[in-house]
């Protein structure tokens, strides 16, 4: 499967332990990041992930044109629901888009482990 992880600066810490929590599952699947999370991931685990733009450059927009093409399976994006952000609207689009292609959305820790336990049963 193609899965996307992105975190907003809050929650880089929870996409780190998740990603550490299921490396073995993740390492089996492509993975797409926006910049700033991916540089994170690579750092502090062993999985490779295929890095976009940071976020507020074009990452969100890169995952969503992906995302557009049915290149992605799974998002992961963990948002920081307390902190305004300058590029909302980008946020906003790639969340319409992954309803727009019924692709399996997680904002949450919670919902994202959920997520990636079912594609451990796979
Ligand atoms: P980042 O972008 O991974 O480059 O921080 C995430 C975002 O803010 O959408």
């Amino acid at each position: 499967m193609n899965i996307a992880l992105i975190a907003h600066d809050k929650k880089k810490a929870d996409i780190v332990e998740l990603c550490k929590k299921f490396e073995s599952v993740l390492m089996q699947h492509n993975l797409y990041a926006t910049g700033t999370t991916g540089l994170h991931i690579m750092n502090e685990t062993n999985l490779k992930v295929q890095r976009m733009k940071s976020g507020p450059l074009g990452g969100d927009q890169e995952i969503g044109a992906l995302v557009a093409n049915q290149k992605i399976d799974v998002v992961v994006f963990l948002r920081d629901p307390l902190t305004p952000q300058p590029h909302e609207p980008d946020i906003n689009a790639l969340l319409r888009l992954c309803d727009v292609h019924n692709v399996a959305l997680a904002t949450n820790v919670n919902t994202a482990e959920k997520i990636i336990q079912s594609i451990k049963k796979h």
